[in-house]
């Protein structure tokens, strides 16, 4: 029988290689999903679920060019 009370213990916790707080992985997550550190917000891509992977993905580099097309409007 399966027991749906169980769900949450699906949830696993990852270290967050930023700031060393907890990173969220519940059983909703799929392979290729962005999870979220709960303490700095740094992103993750969740290249592997068995065993856990994830990959930080910086998203600074990028930062200005989405800016610059917002800045239009507003000059
Ligand atoms: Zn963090």
């Amino acid at each position: 029988m399966v027991d749906r009370e169980n769900d949450e213990e699906d949830v696993q916790i990852e270290e967050c290689s930023v700031c060393g707080g907890d990173i969220i992985i519940d059983s909703y997550c799929e392979e290729d999903d962005i999870v979220y550190c709960n303490d700095c917000e740094a992103e993750y891509l969740i290249r592997s679920l068995d065993p856990i992977r994830l990959k930080l993905l910086d998203d600074d580099a990028d930062a200005d060019d989405a800016d610059d097309s917002f800045d239009e409007e507003f000059e």
